[in-house]
């Protein structure tokens, strides 16, 4: 077992302010990022450029309050819009993916890599050649192109640090131990808002039910995958491209109370956990600052106010995205690129009200066994083979849509 990240990598500068690049500045990682730097120490980071989608009104008010020098909007219909919404400010803007990448390259210290979904892989990627030091929330870009990923990163000598947040715990839990001594990686899941509904029920829930997250307030998507635990099968993927550990190391435990994010076993039968109050600040704050610490306003964990932390095994029954994101990760190859692509279109059909919630995870299931059927499982060797195997993902699971 390898922890792939170079340990020896400098973060960024001693002296402040840490130039920062922010991809996904309007999403809800990128707003609380804003809220952390806005908090933080005068001086500790400035920010370099921002990128967004399509909401270029959103971003230009975001670009002017971080005082960032470049904004870049994927969406080229919304250059003119953007361009208006800046004008006065001095900050340049642009539009269109090579706008998005440009954004990406900016020079820094730190790239919050935080677009949703596989829209992430290239702007993400680009920077990781480049050698950036990469603060990473968009899990989808190790599940759609883990392998590439982390050979670029080698290659570059760039370093992941990880904002999921189980996976921040992790690395925190870990304190820089010797990888042969982890014997397990522990990743918890709240359950969601369906963790004590009937399979009957569940299979009936509206987005409405779905998108209502007991504990985490998040952008759409990775709400729904969280509903239905297809986020937990996403992150086992990116713990195993992270620390390079075996799929066999991995394993998860669903608790309620999302004050353990993650936990690491040892050889001795030591076990170390990452807490905090669910909220994205804290890893979000610790990636920036790292290996330095900036105080947040986050609520401090209380744990006599809890009272009780519970722990129960994940149903498979009753949350089959889970099972099938875990077989994607132990066959490998080309699975959790075909997984990602899959579950990406089934969110936005559930989400426009095409297919119902238990069809999420049946839908993802035929695509992937679709994919073995053809012999089209070989893994990707690049960031362009993942990409068109997602290309073809989508396309085939529109097709299975109509
Ligand atoms: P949101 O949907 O809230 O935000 C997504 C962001 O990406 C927005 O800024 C959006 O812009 C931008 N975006 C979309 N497409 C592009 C593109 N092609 N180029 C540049 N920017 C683009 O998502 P979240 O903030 O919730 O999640 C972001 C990532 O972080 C996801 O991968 C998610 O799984 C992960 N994550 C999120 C957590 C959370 O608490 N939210 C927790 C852990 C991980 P626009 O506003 O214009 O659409
Ligand atoms: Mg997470």
């Amino acid at each position: 077992m390898t922890i792939s990240e170079p340990a020896s990598v400098p973060v960024g500068p001693a002296t402040a302010p840490r130039r920062l690049v922010l991809l996904g500045a309007t999403g809800s990682i990128g707003r609380s990022t804003a809220d952390v730097i806005a908090h933080a120490p005068e001086g500790a980071f400035e920010v370099a450029s921002v990128a967004g989608g399509s909401d270029a009104a959103a971003l230009a008010k975001m670009a002017i309050a971080l005082k960032a020098s470049f904004a870049a909007l994927a969406d080229p219909a919304g250059a003119d819009a953007l361009r208006e919404a800046l004008a006065g400010s001095g900050v340049r803007s642009g539009a269109g993916p090579e706008a998005v990448l440009e954004a990406a390259l900016h020079d820094c210290d730190l790239v919050v890599g935080a677009i949703a979904g596989a829209a992430g892989v290239e702007p993400t990627h680009a920077a990781l050649e480049a050698g950036r030091t990469i603060a990473l929330a968009n899990k989808e870009c190790l599940v759609c192109a883990g392998g590439p990923f982390m050979r670029t990163a080698a290659r570059a000598g760039a370093r992941l640090l990880p904002m999921d947040s189980e996976h921040n715990a992790i690395f925190q839990a870990l304190g820089g131990a010797d990888p042969s001594t982890i014997e397990q990686m522990i990743l918890t899941a709240s359950g969601g808002p369906f963790r004590t509904w009937t399979a009957e029920a569940i299979a009936a829930a509206t987005p409405q039910q779905a998108l209502a997250h007991p504990n985490w307030s998040m952008g759409p998507k990775v709400t729904i995958d969280s509903a239905s635990l297809m986020n937990k099968g996403l992150e086992l993927i990116e713990a195993f491209h992270i620390f390079g550990i075996e799929a066999g190391r991995l394993d998860v435990l669903v608790h309620p109370q999302s004050i353990v994010h993650g936990l690491v076993t040892f050889a001795d039968g030591s076990v170390t956990a990452g807490m905090a109050v669910p909220d994205m600040r804290t890893p979000i704050a610790h990636c920036l600052a790292y290996p330095d610490r900036v105080e947040t306003r986050v609520r401090r964990v209380d744990l006599a106010a809890i009272g009780s932390l519970s722990f129960e095994r994940p149903d498979f029954e009753r949350f089959p995205a889970l099972r099938v994101a875990m077989d994607c990760m132990k066959a490998g190859g080309s699975l959790p690129t075909v997984l990602n692509a899959a579950n990406e279109i089934a969110v936005e059909a559930f989400l426009a009200g095409r297919i119902s919630f238990h069809q999420i995870a049946s839908m993802v299931e035929q695509v992937c066994e679709a994919a073995v059927r053809r012999g089209d499982d070989g893994e990707p060797a690049t960031v362009g083979d993942a990409l068109e195997i997602d290309r073809m993902t989508r396309h085939r699971a529109r097709e299975a849509l109509m």
